[in-house]
């Protein structure tokens, strides 16, 4: 099952196959297939080292929002590592680009926040933000406080609290992770998980009774913070039903529980606004942020902290003593670089204005084009987020069987026609670059709908 497929690979293939172990790659595949190595890039397209061009709807892993080859961004990169390569935040040190993107931060945030930590994956700041909300329910008093919500097919991370938070079970299984202090609720998957004939805002009640319900049998005062992506990624490109955040938001308010958005994805403009959770009217108490606040040039996370968590944090400062939490490359003055070019071009290119025009385009075209096709179950996202799920059945939504791998294969002729996609089990997904404009869209819906004929 795993013969190297010797001979029609690339050099750099051959090297790639025998000395890295990928992360979330199938070891037969990798074997039978290869990797495919990619070269340069240049705005929405990257080129392998065979020379293939591909037309990349997946913006890398959702990150490289503004397009390869930025000179904006690599030129502000280049500078602050010649000015100063790089220097630490432990014990009250920064740097003045630090400083600066801090402030940027901050004035760009949903609802005030008084303060930024930074780090250099969506990972490490979602660990962050565990430690965050367990040091502040035990600064003001509440060490019982503790248990965190998360919902089924979440993805939070890769870490060894955040993979547990994730509620992707592949991910649970043969890792032996210490469960915690987690609790997962129903996805909000209203194609999948809704009843037959059920509306959205009443799936939206549903699961709105099910958190309260958990919280009520584990008791208020054991539950610290629910977490949240607004549109699910990972776990199969999940929008929510309508009035979901309408209904889960108050219900957390009343029992003191924080709410966490996870804005590693859909922050910086991918659903069309600023920050997904504008695009759902909630307030968030902490948001977790990576990805796109350097457009994937530079590692960089940062968790924004509001007034109410922040208020207790500071006020206990004095007997707490110090925050015992960081990273090495937490506010990486290479990275601050990154960020503020990446954030003044958000601005200057008028990106989530893009977002709001292209994505319901890219929508509609992909409905016209697919939407009365025999397998295609579901169409569905918001702005630049959007997700194609297959059905053996469309009519009694009947799954392909897993080992028909029909996701897998549509993937592989997309990747034949020059495009890049995503396959979460037979959910095909786009996340294209922000900047993706209608006649890029034009193509990407082209090769999709061929690459669909191709296996279906
Ligand atoms: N949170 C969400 C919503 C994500 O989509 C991801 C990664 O895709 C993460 C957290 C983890 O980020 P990272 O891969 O940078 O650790």
């Amino acid at each position: 099952a795993t013969q190297i497929s010797e001979g029609q690979l690339s050099e750099a293939a051959l090297r790639d196959q025998r000395s890295q172990f990928h992360p979330f790659t199938s070891i037969t595949d990798l074997m039978a297939d290869g990797p495919t190595v990619m070269a340069s890039g240049s705005g929405v397209r990257v080129t392998d080292v065979d020379g293939k061009e591909y037309l990349d709807g997946m913006a890398g892993l959702w990150c490289v929002n503004l397009g390869y080859g930025r000179k904006e961004i690599t030129q502000a990169i280049a500078r602050q590592s010649e000015r100063l390569s790089f220097f630490h935040t432990f014990n009250g040190m920064s740097t003045d680009v630090v400083a600066e993107c801090a402030e940027e931060l901050l004035k760009r945030a949903p609802v005030p926040m008084s303060r930024v930590f930074f780090g250099a994956s969506g990972s490490d700041a979602n660990e962050t933000q565990l430690k965050l909300i367990w040091y502040y329910n035990n600064l003001r008093g509440k060490p019982e406080k503790k248990k965190i919500i998360a919902r089924w097919n979440a993805y939070h991370g890769s870490g060894v609290a955040t993979a547990s938070l994730t509620g992707l079970p592949g991910m649970h299984t043969l890792f032996d992770l210490p469960k915690g202090p987690i609790i997962h609720v129903s996805a909000p998957y209203y194609y999948r998980n809704a009843p037959e004939g059920m509306s959205e805002r009443d799936f939206s009640k549903q699961l709105a009774k099910e958190l309260e319900d958990t919280i009520e049998r584990e008791g208020a005062d054991t539950i610290a913070a629910f977490f949240a992506e607004a549109v699910m990624g990972a776990g199969g490109l999940i929008p929510p039903p309508e009035g979901y955040f309408e209904e889960i938001g108050p219900i957390l308010k009343k029992h003191d529980i924080l709410l966490v958005a996870d804005e590693v994805v859909s922050g910086f403009g991918r659903l069309g606004t600023y920050w997904g959770s504008q695009t759902y009217g909630y307030e968030p108490d902490l948001i977790t942020s990576a990805k796109g606040v350097t457009s994937g040039y530079f590692p960089m996370s940062v968790c924004f902290i509001s007034p109410k968590v922040w208020d207790v944090i500071e006020g206990a400062a004095a007997t707490a003593g110090l925050f015992g939490h960081g990273y090495t490359y937490s506010a990486h003055p290479v990275g601050a670089a990154a960020a503020l070019a990446a954030l003044k071009l958000i601005d200057d290119l008028k990106v989530v204005d893009n977002v709001a025009d292209v994505g319901p385009y890219m929508l509609q075209q992909l409905k016209d084009r697919l939407g009365q096709h025999a397998h295609v179950g579901d169409i569905r996202g918001k702005g630049l987020m959007i997700g194609i799920e297959l059905m053996k059945d469309r009519g009694a939504k009947e799954t392909f069987p897993m080992a028909n791998r029909t996701g897998r294969q549509i993937l592989k002729a997309s990747a034949a026609r020059g495009l890049i996609t995503r396959a979460l089990g037979d959910t095909l997904v786009f996340a294209p670059p922000l900047v993706i404009n209608r006649a890029e869209v034009d193509e990407l819906v082209d090769k999709f709908a061929l690459a669909v004929q191709d296996v279906l």
